[in-house]
């Protein structure tokens, strides 16, 4: 293996080495070595020694471990009708979070000033400066091109089309910014806490649209072009309603909170978004209970062809929708439609961190990238 500093501290960020001597016993570098490289990633203040260890011949040996408190990192997950703000630390810890009331309607001007001013009012009421500032993350609910990181034709998102957020929200904090596909930073945030010794994870966000993101081997997979697991578009059999993208018969056209809160709306109860279906669900509605048993059912029916082709460990349901109702229709059709090889050790769920998950989910895809080994050997070189 290359053995750089930047590598030394993926060992210990990954707890796979917490002393010097794991580290030459894992690299084969020599103590001296092993000792100046670990003295670089100190001045650095990119690990720190704890006290502790086991105790070996009478001396105890410093823990390294990685500085988590050292920089910030600043996230926002964008959402149909709101966002939310956070400061983490480099574990994606959250220090401190708040909800900005914008619809991504208002367009990428609008919903970016007030996201970055959101940031700077929580790193001032944190005592935090820029110069603890490492990186920010931005979480979009639509695909985003692998290579510009820009929006990609997002359908429910006029106005965004390849719009340059990071460098919209770098003029007001100026550090490397990371844009992500919502589902994928939420599936990654979910993977990294709950499950991270699970090779496969897929997360299905069921809100005002529907989405999913897939974790294979401890990587976000975004495929070619960035459309992985754009799974509200696929089209159903026998189903003819006009879906938001243009197309007829989609998943999200049937099964979305939008198509949800559409057809509450039509029975007499009054609902707009995903949100407001959630609040229905959570408050027992009938008809809210009802009708996003059956958008489970749809959601089953397309998850079935995604179990049995990924095979993933754990599927997670996520989102405003996410409820007993919404997993018990999905439930019903994804275990009768799949192969029982596909199934047998598939451990499906809600999510247990629910909102959170895309900020800790955004904060962990930044530190990844902005702590890699390959990125920490350029800066000490
Ligand atoms: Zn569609």
């Amino acid at each position: 293996m290359s053995s750089g500093p930047g590598d030394i501290l993926q060992l210990v960020r990954r707890d796979e080495a917490n002393t010097r001597r794991d580290i030459q016993d894992l690299t084969g570098l020599s103590r001296v070595t092993v000792a100046q490289r670990v003295d670089s990633l100190i001045d650095a203040h990119l690990i720190k020694e704890s006290g502790g260890g086991a105790a070996t011949g009478g001396r105890r040996p410093n823990r390294l471990v990685f500085d988590v408190q050292h920089s910030m990192l600043a996230v926002a997950t964008i959402d149909t009708a709101h966002s939310r703000t956070a400061i983490t630390d480099l574990s994606g810890r959250i220090l401190d979070h708040e909800t900005v009331d914008v619809a991504i309607v208002e367009g990428p001007e609008a919903v970016l000033t007030a996201l970055a001013a959101s940031i700077l009012g929580l790193m001032e009421r944190n005592g935090i400066g820029l110069e603890r500032m490492a990186g920010t993350g931005v979480s979009v609910p639509g695909p985003v091109d692998p290579k510009s990181r820009r929006p990609s034709q997002p359908p429910i998102m006029p106005g965004w089309d390849a719009y340059p957020i990071a460098d919209h929200l770098a003029e007001a904090i100026p550090v490397p910014t990371f844009v992500e596909n919502d589902a994928d930073a939420m599936a990654f945030g979910e993977q990294s806490t709950g499950f991270s010794d699970s090779n496969a994870l897929c997360l299905v966000k069921v809100s005002t649209g529907i989405g999913s993101g897939l974790v294979l081997g401890g990587t976000v997979y975004h495929g070619i072009d960035g459309g992985a697991g754009d799974i509200g578009h696929i089209r159903l059999a026998g189903v003819d309603a006009l879906c938001q993208c243009g197309s007829r018969g989609c998943l999200a056209a049937v099964a979305s909170g939008r198509a949800v809160a559409m057809e509450l709306s039509e029975r007499g109860v009054p609902a707009r978004s995903g949100r407001d279906v959630g609040a229905l669900l959570a408050a027992g509605n009938v008809d809210a209970l009802e009708l996003t048993h059956t958008a489970g059912q749809r959601i089953g029916e397309v998850m079935a062809t995604v179990v049995s082709m990924v095979n993933p460990g754990v599927l997670v349901v996520s989102g405003d929708l996410a409820s007993s109702a919404l997993l018990g229709g999905l439930r019903e059709t994804l275990y009768p439609r799949s192969l029982a090889r596909a199934t047998r050790n598939l451990d499906v769920r809600l999510s247990s961190l629910g909102e959170d998950a895309g900020l800790i989910g955004l904060a962990r895809i930044v530190a990844d990238s902005l702590y890699s080994a390959d990125a920490v050997n350029a800066r000490l070189a």
